[in-house]
C-alpha cells in the first residue's frame, strides 16, 4: 500500500498561522510524523511525504499531487488545521473532507466515515461531521482522497488541543488506524504499533529565563516564527 501523507503549506506560508502566529504548517507536521511512525507498524505500508519536511518550502499544490499521481499512491491523506476569521473566538470542532460524490473517488467517502470519529475522539472537540469541498489535493489525486482539519487555529478551545503535543500525536495515530482498518493491514509483529520513542515518557525542551513578561513573549514568538515549534511561556520562580 503506497499512502501519501501531506502536511497542509508550509513554515512561512502568509496567514496560514494561529492569532498569536504560530504556523499552521508545524500543527499539521506534528500529526504528520505520529501517522508515520504508527503505519510504519503495519507490513507492506510505503510513504511518501508531499509538503517539504522541513516546512522551509510551502510546496505548490499541483506539484503535490503530481507526485502523488506519479507514484500512483494508493490513498492520499492532507493534514490541515483550520481558521475562521483569524482573530480568537468561540467556533471549532474537527471535520474531514472529500471530493462531492459524483466525482470523488467512492473509497474516499468510506474512509472518511472512519476516519472522522477516530480523529474527533483523539482531539477531544466538536464533530462537525464529513463534509464535501472541491479542494486541489482532493479533485486532482487519482486516487481516493481526504483532507482532515484536526482543529480550529484561531479557537479558543480547541486552540488548546492544538498547543498540546501529546492531542496532535494521538491525532495522528487515531488516523493511522483508520488507514489501517480501511485497508485491512496487518501488524509487522504484535504489539508493533507503539511509536518509536519511549511509551509514557515525554521529553520537554525550556530555552531560558526573562526577567519580565514582554521579552519572553518576544523570544517566544521569534522561535515560533523560525522553527514553528510550540512554545509557549510559563510563569513562576
Ligand atoms: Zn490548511
Amino acid at each position: 500500500m503506497k499512502i501519501v501523507l501531506d502536511a497542509g503549506h508550509g513554515l512561512g506560508t502568509p496567514g496560514k498561522r494561529t492569532p498569536d502566529g504560530e504556523p499552521e504548517w508545524a500543527f499539521n507536521n506534528t500529526v504528520l510524523l505520529a501517522a508515520e511512525a504508527a503505519l510504519a507498524a503495519f507490513k507492506d505500508v510505503r510513504i511518501l511525504r508531499t509538503d517539504d519536511p522541513s516546512g522551509r518550502r510551502d510546496v505548490p499544490l499541483q506539484e503535490r499531487t503530481d507526485r502523488a499521481n506519479a507514484w500512483n499512491a494508493d490513498l492520499f491523506v492532507s493534514f490541515h488545521h483550520n481558521a475562521n476569521t483569524g482573530a480568537w473566538g468561540d467556533w471549532g470542532g474537527t471535520e474531514t473532507f472529500t471530493l462531492d460524490a459524483r466525482r470523488a473517488n467512492p473509497k474516499s467517502a468510506d474512509l472518511a466515515r472512519i476516519l472522522q470519529p477516530a480523529i474527533v475522539r483523539a482531539m477531544g472537540l466538536r464533530d462537525r461531521g464529513v463534509k464535501k469541498r472541491n479542494l486541489h489535493v482532493l479533485r486532482e489525486t487519482h486516487m481516493p482522497a481526504v483532507l482532515i482539519e484536526g482543529g480550529f487555529m484561531d479557537s479558543r478551545t480547541d486552540i488548546r488541543a492544538l498547543r498540546d503535543p501529546a492531542r496532535l500525536q494521538a491525532q495522528g495515530v487515531a488516523a493511522a488506524s483508520a488507514i489501517a482498518a480501511w485497508f485491512g493491514l496487518t501488524k509487522r509483529q504484535p504489539d508493533a504499533a507503539v511509536p518509536a520513542g519511549q511509551p509514557g515518557k515525554q521529553f520537554r525542551l525550556a530555552t531560558g529565563t526573562f526577567p519580565d513578561r514582554r521579552s519572553a513573549d518576544n523570544a517566544a514568538a521569534k522561535l515560533r516564527q523560525q522553527f514553528g515549534w510550540t512554545v509557549y511561556v510559563k510563569e513562576g520562580n
